[in-house]
């Protein structure tokens, strides 16, 4: 069917303003707005219509109250006045929309001004409330078999997108963008959530005795009591508030939430290159931070207790791969002690039974509180040891992520097997745990 003819049949049936007489038409002519669109169908309507009354044919006058009546044309009217047909104006509003395009530039306005309470550098428009409309979209467009139509839903959302990057000059980002603007534009509500600000960076423990993330005081959990001094923790500092401190400072955050690439124990330093983490600052207020300054910031804010490097803008996405990347090679450096002297034949021996060897290790005695109770299989691939004592060596253990390494010389009482201390007979501890290797392959 002719676009005339169909548009002629719509208006007949129904008062439809510019943008959803020529959203129907959405997906002919690119660079259009559907206003436009809109606009034309009218004006050739009305161009038909009064070709028809000058030949004598009367259904010229009935398309020009159509497009007078229910697509609320001007230029309608005054051309059935030339044709000395007055005809009155009707209150029609829009049978789609309600004439909700009409106070958009209001709702720009507002939802500008509750923009400006953050600094983005992107935003994402979100539709609510036009299911209702959707339907009888749907409706019309089967009665009238029209098929080049797009949803109110879309042309809002481009519309007000449209309007907003003009004034502020920031982008509609439909992947990562800095905050989502849900709009109902039929109630008048504007709601913005601000994504979170994900960064990749590796950190180094430089000093023992430090937790990666905040621990609560167990005794108040949190609230603050004598036991921790009032401040509601176990650890005055942790690896998550050093990183996080200045970063929330400087994005106003509300709080930050490390990710890494596992974590050590406590009395654990990190070394060699660092182990990689995200640090995800939620409900920010800017996005776009100089991350060399950043950096910087943390490592003075620090003061030698944590390090970190190579920051750089991350994503969701990375994080989920972070998480999953147990399966990552790990490299420690160990002081072991024995409880008694060891021979050199002895030590070999361990190294024989433990390179290349599948550890079983039931959830460690130590961490049975707060661990579900798991057998766990976990390779090592490597052993290198040097003699500093006739009882005590280092050792350099590259294995498997997530092995317990303390249990793995210790046998903590026969849950980990084999160990140090089944091989060889006398009894093992863990007196220093540094990781110096983290390689997490590709993110
Ligand atoms: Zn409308
Ligand atoms: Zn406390």
């Amino acid at each position: 069917m002719e676009i005339i003819e169909t548009a002629e049949l719509l208006l007949r049936e129904r008062a439809l303003c510019n943008h959803c007489l020529g959203r129907q038409f959405a997906m002919l002519g690119h660079g259009l707005s559907n206003e436009a669109r809109g606009r034309a169908i009218l004006l050739l309507l009305v161009i038909e219509g009064s070709k028809r009354i000058h030949e004598g044919d009367d259904s010229g006058k009935n398309i020009l109250k159509y497009a007078a009546n229910h697509g609320f044309s001007k230029l309608a009217i005054t051309t059935l006045k030339s044709a000395g047909i007055i005809i009155e104006e009707t209150e029609n509003s829009c049978y789609l929309c309600g004439d909700v395009f009409k106070s958009l530039d209001e709702l720009v306005h507002q939802i500008i001004k509750k923009l400006s309470k953050f600094e983005v550098e992107s935003f994402l428009i979100g539709i609510k409330g036009s299911s209702k409309i959707e339907e009888k979209e749907d409706e019309l467009r089967v009665n009238f078999k029209l098929k080049w139509g797009e949803s109110i839903r879309n042309e809002l959302s481009r519309e007000i997108g449209k309007r907003i990057m003009k004034i502020i000059g920031k982008n509609v980002d439909f992947e990562h963008p800095n905050i989502l603007v849900l709009v109902d534009p039929f109630m008048n509500i504007i709601l913005l959530e601000a994504n979170p600000l994900f960064i990749f960076g590796k950190y180094r423990k430089l000093v023992r005795g430090i937790p990666q993330s905040k621990w609560l005081c167990r005794q108040c959990k949190g609230e603050g009591c004598p036991n921790c001094a009032g401040t509601g923790k176990m650890y005055q500092d942790s690896v998550e508030e050093l990183i996080s401190k200045p970063l929330l400072k400087k994005t106003k955050g509300r709080i930050a939430k490390l990710h890494a690439a596992g974590r050590e124990d406590i009395d654990a330093k990190v070394l060699g290159l660092g182990r990689p983490f995200v640090i995800e600052v939620k409900k920010p207020k800017m996005w776009k931070i100089d991350l060399e300054k950043l950096e910087e910031e943390i490592n003075q804010n620090a003061d030698g207790k944590i390090e970190v490097d190579t920051l750089h803008l991350s994503s969701k996405e990375i994080v989920k791969k972070l998480k999953s990347s147990g399966q990552s090679t790990k490299v420690y450096r160990v002081l072991v002690e024995f409880e008694q002297d060891i021979s050199e034949k002895l030590i070999y021996e361990v190294l024989e039974g433990l390179i290349g060897k599948l550890i079983h290790q039931m959830t460690p005695s130590r961490v049975m509180h707060r661990r579900p109770l798991k057998l766990r299989k976990k390779r090592v691939y490597n052993l290198e040891f040097k003699r500093l004592k006739s009882n005590c060596i280092e050792m350099i253990i590259r294995c498997q992520g997530g092995l317990y390494i303390k249990e793995l010389l210790s046998g903590d009482d026969g849950r980990t097997t084999p160990s140090v201390s089944e091989i060889c007979g006398i009894s093992a501890k863990c007196l220093e745990i540094d990781v110096i290797g983290i390689e997490i392959g590709e993110l």
